[in-house]
């Protein structure tokens, strides 16, 4: 079905030739000289003015005659023009053939008149889409159910889709191009009303659809350029220049503007819209000839779609090889006046140069076809010298028919001109095209579709109209009884006619009881179909109720038992919380029972040790006279502990071994160094006390060696040389200092007695015997004085210290834990004091007084729970 283009040109018989009209326009000036005479309707004259180039110089004039298709005169009319030239192209478009129609000659010759004319006297454009608009009205397709392929073909979208775009673009009208004119311009021809042409022609194919696209382009120095393409505008420089356009050939071998925008309309005005809207934008310079002249190629291409009905006759054919296009190509060539006479320069003479070249290049593709066919060669044809050529290259290779109408201005002036285009025009006859092919729409459908479908559509409304009425069936038995008046037993005319007519009767009673009888089986069959299906529904419906009704109660019992599981969790929470505080306060509990108990134990422990510790002290002290008491201990009611500051250093009247060796020395190391030498003068000049002058008031003073005026008891000669017991309880914060009854022998203690600078005497061990105990755990012993002179921390450990004060040694530090207090306590060292026992009984030996410091104060602060529990 798709027309086979520019495959006939091969075939012998079936070409036409260019057809060539010729058409003289009226003098503007009926004064002015007139050098074209129509002398028939076919054979035009020119006669040359005087002041022509063509009359010899002889002044012999020479007619010229030329002989077209038709020659119109001046006083034809646009609508003969259109029926005699343009109507069978449009008659060719419907049947599915292309057509190819210029407007040739020079300027100001009636080109654009012929083509487009006025509103009231319309030209051929106008023209060709009312008729086409008038003869497919009725059988025209609905917006976009034919739809661009964009490579020149279209595709088939069904009715749905197409309304689904229809309203889609209504929603976004941007995407159409150009809008749906309003109602206010339909029908008018820009502003003016216009006359449009009545004709119809018959050639349409009731079974086929149609749909009109046009396109609006122009060749302009040799570029082309899309007419309807929207510019994109810049509100300082304006109107960007349009982009050029290049030639493709589809797949059918056949030539198209790429990319070139293409509107579906639907009616002639939607047309003139896209007309009107592409000569605005046309390029139109103004020459001194005609200020209305265009310098360019404007070329209107009506595009007709057809495509079969589906066998139902409702929507188009989904096939696209069914799909059939037929264009026709409006073309209104420039003006092909010479260049020297426009008085053209510049830019000017550039485009008439180019007008010109494209128009000789299309002389030029004419002629080498008409030698080709006059003369059976087979140069190529040079379409591609101009894009006007190679657009149009494929309805000289057969593709269609080709037209021209040369237009020719009659004026004497004109002449030299004329007489070019009408010498080219006559040539151009003579070249043959390859008849374009009948194209077929019979597709093996039952022809008459449309209306078949139109009918039953009718029908169908009608029934449904009338539906309600009462169906005119005929009940009647026949026509009435003829005459049966007898007038004689033997009446052979009248018996015989009223037996035929009973037994007429009576078959036709007999049919419509069977009609009848029919009727009553199918609308029995009907009912009891009907009343089947009743049932069935009923049965279906109970069935559904009864599925409602089981999910309902299947959801709420779900939602009952979500609402118990929620319940269920929150007790379960609640509980375990419950417990989980029962359970803590008994763990508390607990550990504090096992405190307690641990407390206990400890603190017997530790009273055992205690005890035990005493009993050593008596051991110790048993060498002694009786006047050395056990010593007893004071403290029955632990107090609460207050932490008292004592200036660090005043602990040295009972000390560690280590604290021993420091008495009598300066705090500074060096002093045991000192003492360990040979010469006494050196150990004496070491016992010197620290001057004042270089002792910080802020810093405690260094501790001297011993004050003899808090001493009160005799150190020198007493065999009791320290009795620092209260009589009685004491009460806290009372200050104590042990109480050593005798001197105890060493057998391996060596020592020197030396004078200190108090007047007492101090003792110097040069080898002590010691009994060491390890101490369980790691704990650190602080040396108890003299405490560093920056010291300015708590003085917090004042049992040690009492410890110190009654048993000579300082006891373990850093115990934070109630429960080490115990352990501290429990593995008490024998070494200091063994240590001290010795310095005493040495000092008793040398009969030196014990140095003790006048403000020696032994503070013992127990703490509340904190010492020792059971009282010692
Ligand atoms: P072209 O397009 O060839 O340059 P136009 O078509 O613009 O020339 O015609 C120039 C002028 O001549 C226009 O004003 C037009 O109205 C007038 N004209 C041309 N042909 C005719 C005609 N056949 N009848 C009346 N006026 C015409
Ligand atoms: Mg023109």
């Amino acid at each position: 079905m798709k027309p086979q283009r520019g495959k006939n040109s091969k075939k012998k018989g079936e070409v036409d030739p260019v057809e060539v009209y010729c058409r003289v326009r009226p003098l503007d000036n009926p004064d002015d000289n007139c050098c074209v005479k129509p002398l028939s309707t076919t054979v035009v004259q020119l006669i040359p003015p005087e002041n022509s180039l063509a009359v010899a110089r002889n002044g012999q004039i020479k007619e010229y005659q030329f002989t077209f298709q038709y020659v119109f005169d001046e006083y034809t009319s646009q609508k003969a023009v259109f029926d005699y030239v343009a109507c069978p192209l449009v008659d060719d478009l419907l049947r599915g053939k292309n057509g190819l129609l210029f407007t040739y000659g020079i300027t100001s010759s009636g080109k654009t008149y012929t083509m487009t004319g006025s509103p009231k006297d319309q030209g051929v454009l106008p023209r060709c889409l009312d008729v086409l608009f008038n003869s497919i009205s009725g059988v025209q397709a609905k917006k976009y159910v034919f739809k661009s392929d964009k490579m020149n073909g279209f595709e088939v979208q069904s009715e749905a889709d197409a309304m689904m775009e229809r309203q889609k673009r209504d929603i976004m009208p941007g995407i159409t191009t150009p809008k749906t004119p309003t109602t206010h311009r339909r029908g008018n021809f820009g502003d003016q009303e216009r006359i449009s042409d009545p004709t119809i022609l018959s050639s349409v194919d009731d079974d086929n659809q149609y749909a009109v696209f046009v396109s609006y382009i122009e060749i302009y120095n040799n570029y082309v350029y899309d007419l309807l393409e929207e510019l994109p505008y810049d509100p300082i420089t304006g109107y960007k220049p349009p982009q050029t356009k290049i030639l493709r050939t589809d797949s059918s071998d056949c030539m198209y503007v790429m990319n070139c925008v293409e509107v579906e309309i639907t009616s002639p005005e939607e047309a003139f819209e896209v007309l009107f809207k592409g000569q605005k934008r046309r390029k139109v310079a103004h020459t001194a000839l005609n200020a209305e002249s265009s310098r360019s190629h404007s070329i209107f291409n009506i595009r007709l779609v057809q495509a079969p009905l589906d066998p139902r006759g409702e929507e188009v054919l989904q096939d696209p090889d069914k799909i059939c296009v037929s264009q026709l190509s409006l073309v209104d060539l420039a003006g092909s006046e010479r260049t020297h006479r426009t008085k053209n320069a510049g830019d000017r003479l550039k485009e008439a140069g180019n007008i010109n070249q494209s128009l000789m290049a299309l002389r030029n593709c004419i002629e080498i076809l008409r030698d080709n066919q006059k003369n059976s060669s087979n140069k190529m044809v040079p379409y591609r010298d101009s894009k006007l050529t190679h657009l149009f290259k494929n309805y000289f290779d057969g593709e269609g028919k080709v037209r021209m109408i040369v237009c020719v201005n009659p004026k004497g002036d004109e002449f030299d001109e004329t007489i070019h285009v009408m010498k080219f025009a006559e040539l151009s006859q003579e070249v043959l095209i390859a008849r374009q092919q009948q194209v077929r729409f019979d597709i093996g459908l039952t022809p008459g579709r449309r209306k078949m479908n139109y009918k039953e559509k009718f029908k169908s409304e009608d029934d449904l109209c009338t539906a309600p009425k009462v169906p005119a069936f005929d009940f009647s038995l026949g026509p009435g009884f003829p005459p049966f008046e007898l007038l004689r037993s033997s009446d052979d005319i009248v018996l015989p006619q009223l037996e035929k007519f009973l037994v007429e009767r009576q078959k036709r009673r007999e049919a419509l009881q069977l009609d009848l009888d029919r009727q009553n089986d199918e609308f029995r069959a009907q009912l009891v179909e009907f009343e089947r299906n009743y049932e069935q529904a009923i049965v279906q419906n109970d069935e559904l109720q009864q599925r409602v009704e089981k999910s309902e109660s299947y959801i709420q019992d779900k939602e009952v038992k979500i609402r118990q599981e929620k319940s269920e969790k929150e007790r379960l929470r609640n509980d375990f919380k419950t417990r989980l505080d029962i359970n803590n306060q008994h763990w508390e509990r607990n550990l504090e029972k096992e405190r307690q108990k641990i407390e206990q134990d400890y603190g017997g422990q530790i009273w055992e040790k205690q005890h035990k510790l005493n009993m050593l002290r008596n051991i110790v002290n048993e060498g002694d006279s009786d006047a050395m008491p056990a010593p007893q201990e004071t403290f029955r009611t632990p107090a609460p502990k207050t932490r008292t500051h004592t200036t660090p250093g005043k602990l040295l009247s009972a000390r560690s071994e280590n604290d021993m060796r420091k008495i009598g020395n300066t705090p500074t190391p060096r002093s045991r160094t000192a003492t360990t030498g040979t010469s006494l003068s050196a150990a004496r000049a070491n016992l010197k006390p620290t001057p004042r002058s270089t002792s910080n008031s802020n810093t405690p003073k260094p501790t001297p060696a011993y004050n003899p005026r808090h001493r009160r008891s005799r150190s020198s000669n007493a065999e009791i040389w320290l009795d620092h017991r209260p009589q009685g309880n004491v009460e806290l914060d009372t200050v104590l200092q042990p109480k050593i009854k005798k001197k105890k022998s060493v057998s391996k203690l060596e020592g020197e007695c030396l004078p200190t600078a108090g007047g007492g005497t101090a003792v110097v061990f040069n080898d002590v015997e010691t009994l060491t105990q390890t101490s369980p755990g790691s704990r650190k012993r602080r040396s108890s004085c003299p405490q560093p002179q920056d010291f300015e921390g708590d003085w917090t450990d004042v049992e040690d210290r009492c410890n110190v004060a009654m048993e000579g040694h300082g006891n373990a530090r850093n115990i934070n834990h109630p429960y080490k207090k115990y352990q501290t306590t429990s593995t008490f060292s024998l070494k200091p004091l063994v240590g001290a026992t010795l310095a005493l009984k040495a000092l008793l030996n040398s009969r030196s007084s014990l140095p003790l410091a006048s403000d020696d104060v032994m503070t013992y602060t127990p703490l509340p729970g904190r010492w020792y529990p059971h009282s010692l």
